[in-house]
């Protein structure tokens, strides 16, 4: 009566609990089984007679927070063919020293975006097996969504600086990590995906990064060009800001001193800011000329990415870039010569409204991630990793 307690709370199947030994930091569990009727590996004939037992120390799930041990009395068969052979259980994969419920454990914590080291001390298992369990672990590329998009992160994999993310933007799943963002490796994995599949893409979304294009155009070249939103907004806030920069060291140091928030006054939406802060940011932009002129094509271009009309957009967007392209600012004539160069790709972003958003917040646990793995440089676990983590 009691042992069926004990045998209820291990929770494993036709398993006899013979003793539990409470030591300081872990728990013993000796069990046996019932002799069964077994197939003989060899000659195919049923047995039921022991010829010896052995024991078998398995690591078990961490038991009242103390490791656990399952001390296993592991029957060996005889069969009539003189074959010896050891009993087959469950819980058991052959030839592991721990039970499948740990290594399924170890599985789903590696979910989370802690360290391998932490998982392994946390289940009593060196930080060998959990990365040897990682590697079970094999996920290969969806069939592709109608809407792809591709970005780099700065990986610390062995492959390269950049290891490239394929998204579906629509959905809002990562689709693959690549080890790096060279064209000839693109090509490679891209020319692996069946041509049928890949022409049914009908948008490609990246940043201003030509090989990128290049390569949508070969291989997916149904598809639209979509320039990523967050990427060409950029292009304004940098500009605006090395105006803010190079205004600010060339004030005298009495005024710079009300130039110390420059930076989140101008950036943010003027309307946006209390009253006070706009009068804040009214004076700031008395004092220079280029900053008036920089922070107006700022809030027009804002006001352009906001309206909800296409032909407005298409329309202000032309009107934009002739005006900056003329402004005599040299940083936003750039901005501008860039956005007249992708025109297109930055259109069709306002028209279909699909962004690389949703990798923003990948590439944050991806930086998680990256923090965590310190040491273990290998591309596979990593990508293995990420995508475990993010299905
Ligand atoms: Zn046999």
């Amino acid at each position: 009566m009691q042992s069926n307690y004990i045998k209820k709370i291990l929770n494993l199947e036709d398993v006899i609990v013979k003793k539990v030994i409470h030591k300081d930091s872990s728990v013993e569990f000796h069990i046996e089984t019932k002799a069964t009727e077994h197939i003989c590996p060899c000659c195919g004939l049923s047995t039921k007679r022991t010829h010896d037992y052995r024991y078998q120390r398995i690591k078990d799930l961490p038991f009242q927070l103390k490791h656990c041990y399952l001390i296993l009395k592991k029957r060996r068969y005889i069969c009539s063919c003189g074959k010896r052979f050891y009993e087959e259980y469950s819980f058991l994969s052959r030839y592991q020293q721990r039970t499948r419920r740990l290594s399924f454990s170890v599985i789903n914590e590696l979910r989370d975006t802690v360290s391998l080291k932490h998982v392994a001390t946390k289940v009593n298992l060196s930080t060998t097996t959990i990365c040897r369990l990682l590697d079970t672990l094999n996920y290969t590329l969806p069939t592709l969504p109608k809407a792809l998009s591709i970005d780099e992160f700065k990986g610390n994999a062995n492959t390269g600086k950049y290891q490239c993310i394929l998204v579906d933007p629509v959905k809002k799943r990562i689709l693959d990590i690549l080890p790096d963002r060279t064209q000839s490796h693109l090509s490679s994995y891209f020319r692996e995906i069946p041509k049928k599949e890949r022409y049914q893409v009908q948008f490609f979304v990246s940043d201003m990064w030509q090989p990128y294009v290049d390569l949508a155009r070969a291989y997916f070249p149904n598809a639209e060009i979509i320039i990523d939103k967050y990427h060409f907004i950029r292009q304004i806030t940098w500009a605006l800001d090395r105006i803010r920069k190079h205004l600010q060291s060339t004030m005298p140091v009495s005024l710079r001193k009300y130039y110390k928030r420059s930076r989140s006054l101008i950036h943010a939406r003027y309307s946006s800011l209390k009253d006070e802060k706009k009068k804040e940011c009214d004076l700031m932009l008395t004092y220079s000329e280029d900053l008036r002129k920089a922070h107006y094509l700022k809030e027009w271009f804002y006001d352009i990415c906001k309206e909800t009309k296409y032909s407005i957009q298409r329309q202000e967007f032309k009107e934009w870039i002739s005006n900056a392209e003329s402004c005599g600012i040299k940083d936003f004539e750039e901005v501008a010569a860039t956005y007249r160069r992708w025109f297109k790709g930055i259109l069709n972003a306002f028209k279909y409204g699909i962004t690389n958003g949703p990798t923003e917040g990948f590439n944050n646990k991806i930086k998680v991630i990256k923090r965590s793995s310190y040491g273990i440089r290998n591309f596979n676990r990593f990508r293995t990793r990420i995508l475990h983590s993010t299905m």
